[in-house]
């Protein structure tokens, strides 16, 4: 058979193209010159395009979910430091952010302590680990959150907007305790919580343990109902530690003191 090579890869080029294979498309002169090269059989030349445009689709919805979670920028695992909250364990985090036990029959997590301990900074790291174990995650402010669903309601689609966060195997409320009830009618809150119930996860962060819960629904009856979901199946992780931010802005202040100090004992020694 006669063959053209130019013309051949002009017309890979655009079946590649309609075949939505944009990895291979791109790769395969290379691999194939390779491929000539050492003699592979055509199945490993095959088999290693495949793979090549399966690990860049994967590396894309990766990249495609956590632009959508709007996660804080910058909170990770990396730079939290556990010693600085030794009510709650790494190794315990950690089997979390993998998400097999707890995300897939929609158990929850409720993260409490007061301001400036890092609740949202775990909250945001445990998001992007499940992200990048396969799960979708929305990070929200509750405020923002409860606002849009009362907008949602105002225009009779709050069963359509609840339905669409039905799409997020995690949807992380960071502080419900600063709903209240007089800001606006928070039933929202309610229904959205009890769609999710043992369907899909929430993960909550709040400055109050339950005490203070009703001041975020309408009614005492409500509140009962939600907290009672929200925890019958749920991992509570109590933060009550020092604000890492105070000591962070403490430790810097006494910090111009510290190489003299240093210095003073090498001298010393
Ligand atoms: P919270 O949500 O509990 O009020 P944040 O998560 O917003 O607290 O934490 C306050 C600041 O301190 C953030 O910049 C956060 O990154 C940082 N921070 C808090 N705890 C830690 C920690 N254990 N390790 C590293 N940084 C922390
Ligand atoms: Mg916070």
């Amino acid at each position: 058979m006669n063959s053209n090579p130019a013309a051949d890869a002009a017309r890979l080029a655009f079946l590649l193209g309609e075949l939505r294979l944009p990895t291979i498309k791109h790769l395969w002169p290379d691999l194939a010159a390779q491929s000539d090269k050492d003699g592979w059989p055509a199945a490993r030349f095959l088999a290693a395009l495949a793979e090549h445009e399966l690990a860049e689709r994967e590396r894309r919805r990766i990249e495609r979910h956590l632009l959508e979670a709007r996660l804080p920028i910058g909170k990770t695992f990396d730079n939290f430091d556990f010693s600085a909250v030794p009510t709650i364990s790494k190794a315990h985090i950690t089997a979390l952010a993998s998400g097999n036990a707890w995300i897939e029959t929609g158990a929850n997590c409720l993260a409490f302590g007061p301001p400036g301990v890092g609740k949202s900074h775990l909250a945001a790291a445990i998001g992007r680990a499940l992200i990048e174990a396969g799960f979708r995650v929305l990070f929200a402010r509750t405020t923002d959150l409860v606002q849009r669903l009362q907008i949602a309601r105002q225009d009779l689609s709050l069963e359509a907007a609840i339905t669409k966060l039905d799409r997020y195997h995690l949807l992380i409320l960071d502080d419900i305790s600063y709903v209240t009830k007089d800001q606006a009618e928070t039933s929202v809150l309610f229904e959205l919580i009890s769609r999710r119930y043992e369907h899909r996860s929430i993960l909550i962060t709040a400055n109050q343990a339950f005490g203070d819960w009703n001041k975020i629904f309408p009614d005492q009856a409500m509140t009962l109902a939600a907290v009672d979901r929200l925890v019958h199946h749920a991992t509570i992780l109590e933060m009550n530690v020092e604000s890492y931010r105070r000591r962070v802005a403490i430790e810097r202040k006494r910090a111009p003191g510290r190489p003299a100090a240093r210095q003073t004992s090498k001298a010393s020694s």
